[in-house]
């Protein structure tokens, strides 16, 4: 192939054409499973192949095979080496085995909203609710809506459409991709009352500002970014004392506190100290699938629940399942993340280096810190390890099976164990060795 002598005419003839090579029965069992579409654009990219010369003819329904994907999706898995634990670009919070497992069990026909023992209707997300209840005993009723925005979205526009609430000018937070939480909550035809000033707001602030048009006051965890200096903000259990409903925003959904990271507000607490309805994130530091808790007050959570905007924002029975198995379950691979101990961390790193060592790779073990990300605990660092590499191999362990993202640092390719499950130390050592320059 590639010969000068064969025109680009010749080369069209030579391609095997479309229909016979997807009625091959090698391709033909993949076409069961993976749908036509996909294996059709794999046949279509091999075809090139053979066009531009660089495969032979016959080689095409091998080279289909081999550009298959291993499922019919685009999203693919990724080993996230960055050092940031909960990663928005690469899905937040990695699910643990039994989230996965209930996962598939929902996929099908499911008793969702059935009792099976008397045929009736039942209550859509009860085992969920029961579960947060369980974990934050100082809530009286719990919901879950699609993700953190969609909760303070509920409660904004059930419980302030046409009316005020209270905010400080501390925490008209960003949350990211340009959103920020004062226009999410202006969408939902609320009026914000800002009060106090970016770096110090009092409790006068806020008591100046409550009024009869005051629906709620909200306090919001600034939770990806820090204020240092001359700074004050009014704890929870004084804003309780305003007379008027207080939600708080904590952003990442810890339940309860958690000892690596003591300024990170979490659900059981804050209800304790008086606030009446929380939002949350469900898949930040709680580790679950994309979704958004609300906790508090039976009469509110009752309230919010039953407005048709809860319909709009309603979760479907994966995350249900998959929420549900991470909150009885054994610990997310978040939580271990988070829990992992330094020395055990090194070990990988040595473990993993020894072995790239002795394939010739360039590697070396070395401290590095970690981070929570997505969200949740700013300013906090956690102690880490990591495995160097030279900085080329960056940009090709982006193209590694499966892909390796880690963080360049002082001109070396860092992969961070911190962010990396145990078990997939074997594949992150195979990706490398796959890249690596022979
Ligand atoms: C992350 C975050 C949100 C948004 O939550 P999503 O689940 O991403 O919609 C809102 N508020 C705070 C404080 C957050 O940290």
């Amino acid at each position: 192939m590639g010969d000068p002598g064969v025109d680009s005419q010749d080369v069209r003839r030579l391609v095997p054409r479309t229909d016979r090579v997807l009625a091959d029965p090698r391709l033909a069992a993949e076409r069961d499973r993976l749908g036509a579409t996909v294996v059709k654009r794999a046949v279509t990219a091999a075809q090139e192949q053979v066009r531009q010369g660089r495969i032979d003819p016959d080689a095409v329904v091998d080279t289909a095979r081999a550009l298959l994907p291993p499922a019919a999706t685009s999203l693919r898995p990724v080993i996230n080496a960055t050092g940031v634990l909960l990663h928005t670009n690469l899905g937040r919070a990695p699910l643990s085995a039994a989230a996965v497992e209930a996962l598939g069990q929902a996929a099908g026909t499911t008793d969702l909203e059935l009792d099976l023992a008397t045929g009736r209707r039942s209550g859509r997300g009860a085992g969920v609710a029961a579960a947060l209840l369980d974990a934050v005993p100082t809530a009286g009723a719990a919901h879950v809506v699609n993700n953190g925005a969609a909760a303070l979205y509920l409660c904004a526009a059930v419980l302030a459409q046409d009316r005020e609430i209270v905010i400080s000018r501390g925490e008209l937070v960003e949350i990211g991709d340009g959103f920020r939480i004062p226009e999410l909550l202006e969408a939902a035809g609320t009026r914000l009352r800002e009060v106090g000033t970016t770096n110090r707001t009092s409790l006068r602030d806020y008591s100046d500002a409550v009024g009869p048009d005051t629906a709620f006051v909200l306090k919001v965890h600034p939770s990806n970014f820090v204020l240092s200096g001359f700074t004050s903000a009014v704890p929870v259990g004084e804003l309780s004392g305003l007379g008027v409903p207080l939600v708080v925003d904590i952003g990442s959904g810890l339940l309860a506190p958690h000892p690596a990271l003591p300024g990170e507000p979490d659900a059981a607490t804050v209800l304790r100290h008086g606030a009446d309805v929380v939002t949350a994130s469900a898949d930040k530091l709680l580790g679950g699938p994309q979704g958004g808790l609300l906790l508090g007050r039976e009469d509110i959570v009752h309230r919010l629940r039953r407005h048709p905007i809860a319909r709009a924002v309603r979760v479907d029975k994966l995350t249900l399942a998959a929420l549900e198995a991470t909150l009885i379950g054994p610990a997310s691979p978040t939580r271990s993340a988070l829990g992992a101990g330094e020395d055990e961390l090194r070990a990988r790193a040595e473990k993993i280096t020894a072995v790239l060592a002795s394939q010739g790779v360039d590697a070396a073990a070395r401290p590095a810190t970690a981070a929570v990300g997505g969200g949740g605990a700013p300013g906090v660092t956690l102690p880490s390890h990591a495995v160097a590499l030279p900085p080329d191999y960056a940009d090709a362990l982006r193209g590694a099976e499966p892909p390796v993202v880690g963080h360049l640092d002082q001109q070396q390719c860092l992969l961070n164990l911190r962010s990396v499950p145990p078990d997939q130390d074997e594949r992150l050592i195979a990706a490398v060795l796959s890249v690596r320059p022979r």
